[in-house]
């Protein structure tokens, strides 16, 4: 989809790509470039986190109130559209895209001045302890248990697959408050300090050789009671507007990166294949079809909405998409995919690690529940 865009938004998207070329220093673009999974490496995650807080453009979703940029939703996909071509590294996300949304919507004044602005800064790295060993899909039969004890919890317990724990300074958790309540009705959501007393973890190496995610224990952790969001045992409501914001938003601007990395190298190594820019064209197509879904979302993301369904159909079509990309990448390459040549370690890392888009963030088959479920009323 190309957009026919304003003169003002013109303007604006010259001076995105201003700043660009000003901030995105050699050793960023590298990192970007060479990113095989979802995150980069914590420096330059942590560099262009600053860099974008010191502009004022860190958290381009948030209202203006709480530190966000008051930009159109032109502007906001502008913005996004311009880094991802360009390379750009993420920003500390689980912060960013996840917590500081509940916080905005269900914290109370005195949690949202405490950590909103520390979210901002990157002081405050966090991640999301939601699955467990035996809860991921089901997450509702989540065991981690917090017993009440004055003014604190006690939490037991253990959360897997935390994703970057290993840099995070916290870790937004649901914890189950009431066992005799139905599943999702005795769930409270907590923001808990990564050095409290009692959490520890271990490393889960990946597919492609990489530690990203970690299966972390919770063992007598004391959690201040001014530190849950939203009320005791509603924790299941708080979780769910986060996965909105987990699923929806922001696959489009990528895809497009990647769609033109595939077709670099395919020029690059001449591919032969007869069809081959057909099946680019159908994902050309495909990718379409996703940004327009994520524009309906993000309009009703600036009118207060949460984007709904939507969400849902974006992580399953924005996965299978980067999925397919990875193969086509592995076909461009052909015989060079096996070799030791730089862009095949990049295209190869990037299939492994893929495996797993269509899990994380709740499964495709997850998604196609949840679609025929509210969309379709089956
Ligand atoms: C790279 C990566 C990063 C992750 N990061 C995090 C993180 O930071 N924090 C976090 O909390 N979690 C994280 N996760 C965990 C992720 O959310 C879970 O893996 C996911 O929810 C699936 O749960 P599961 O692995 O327990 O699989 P299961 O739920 O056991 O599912 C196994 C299979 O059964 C299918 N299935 C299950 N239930 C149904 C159903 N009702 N209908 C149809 N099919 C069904 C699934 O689709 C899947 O194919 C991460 C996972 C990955 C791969």
């Amino acid at each position: 989809m190309h957009l026919q865009l304003a003169d003002a938004d013109l303007a604006f998207r010259q001076e995105v790509r201003d700043f660009l070329d000003e901030h995105l220093t050699d050793d960023l673009r590298a990192a970007g470039a060479n990113r095989t999974g979802t995150f980069c490496d914590l420096a330059p995650t942590a560099k262009w986190h600053a860099t974008l807080h010191r502009k004022g453009w860190v958290a381009p979703d948030w209202p203006t109130e709480h530190g966000g940029t008051g930009w159109t939703t032109t502007q906001r996909h502008i913005f996004a559209s311009e880094c991802a071509a360009a390379g750009a590294p993420g920003t500390h996300s689980f912060g960013i895209r996840m917590c500081g949304p509940v916080i905005i919507r269900f914290g109370t004044q005195e949690q949202q001045a405490h950590y909103l602005p520390k979210i901002l800064s990157g002081e405050h790295r966090w991640c999301q302890g939601y699955s467990e060993p035996g809860s991921g899909s089901d997450l509702a039969s989540l065991q981690t248990r917090a017993v009440s004890d004055g003014d604190d919890y006690i939490v037991n317990g253990t959360k897997i697959w935390t994703s970057l724990a290993h840099q995070a300074t916290h870790i937004f958790c649901l914890v189950r408050t009431d066992p005799e309540a139905k599943p999702q009705r005795g769930i409270t959501f907590l923001l808990i300090d990564r050095n409290t007393p009692g959490l520890t973890m271990k490393p889960i190496i990946n597919i492609a050789g990489d530690h990203e995610f970690n299966q972390v224990f919770f063992d007598e952790v004391r959690v201040p009671k001014s530190q849950r969001i939203g009320a005791e045992n509603e924790g299941w409501t708080v979780a769910k507007y986060l996965l909105e914001f987990e699923r929806g938003g922001n696959y489009a601007a990528g895809l497009w990166a990647r769609l033109n990395w595939v077709r670099d190298l395919a020029s690059e190594t001449a591919v032969q294949e007869a069809g081959f820019g057909r099946k680019l064209a159908e994902v050309e197509i495909e990718i379409s079809a996703v940004e327009m879904q994520e524009q309906r979302a993000i309009s009703a993301l600036a009118l207060g909405e949460s984007p709904g369904t939507a969400a849902s159909m974006i992580k399953l079509q924005g996965s299978v998409l980067i999925q397919r990309l990875d193969e086509l990448a592995i076909e461009a390459l052909g015989p060079l995919a096996r070799q030791d040549d730089p862009r095949a370690a990049v295209a190869m890392g990037r299939y492994l690690y893929d495996r797993s888009v269509t899990i994380f963030g709740g499964t495709s088959e997850i998604q196609r529940n949840i679609m025929a479920k509210t969309a379709l009323g089956l």
